[in-house]
């Protein structure tokens, strides 16, 4: 279904955010270098029906989707870093933060430095791509939101947290 990945293989870095499920940590492949983000659950080894299912989720629409404006898998781990029993999730690590802190940014006059209205308008277009290839896939989103669209090297979206998405048939 999905790519296993071993965590032995990254080095755990900084912690770069937090959310409801758990931390995510900047981490680094120890062959190649390749910086990437580890999204570390901290609950899921409690028998929790909900959170399972949820999770179970957000793992199988990752690895299933491709698009420039859709954040890219790398692997699903179901052990963590200090050998627990927590899963992890390995996705591409967006430097720019997100969506919602450029707004704010906007709002006081103080734009990122490579921001644009051209970036504006690659954003609107690929966010606007993103959810059109999400539901041509049956996926919905259902927690579209600025901090749920990550920024690339070069202000390009994509999105990201699929936790509360579903499959509709
Ligand atoms: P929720 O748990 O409700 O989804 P959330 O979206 O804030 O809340 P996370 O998805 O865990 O939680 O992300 C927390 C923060 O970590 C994000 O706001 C973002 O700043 C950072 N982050 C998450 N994924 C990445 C990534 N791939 N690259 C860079 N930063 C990231
Ligand atoms: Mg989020």
């Amino acid at each position: 279904m999905c790519e296993f990945l071993k965590v032995e293989n990254y080095t755990k870095g900084s912690c770069i955010g937090k959310g409801s499920f758990g931390i995510v940590y900047k981490i680094a492949d120890n062959k190649t270098g390749e910086i990437l983000a580890a999204k570390c659950f901290m609950n899921l080894a409690e028998p929790d029906y909900v959170n399972k299912l949820d999770f179970r989720r957000e793992i199988y629409l990752l690895s299933q989707l491709k698009h420039p404006s859709v954040i890219k898998y790398i692997g699903y781990s179901p052990t963590n870093f200090e050998g627990l029993n927590f899963s992890v999730i390995v996705t591409e690590y967006l430097p720019n933060g997100t969506l919602k802190q450029i707004l704010e940014q906007l709002h006081r006059s103080n734009p990122p430095e490579k921001w644009s209205e051209t970036k504006t308008l690659i954003n609107i277009f690929g966010v606007a791509s993103a959810m059109s290839y999400l539901h041509a896939n049956n996926v919905l989103h259902r927690d579209l939101k600025p901090e749920n669209i990550l920024e690339d090297e070069h202000y390009y979206p994509k999105v990201t947290d699929f936790g509360l998405s579903k499959i509709e048939n």
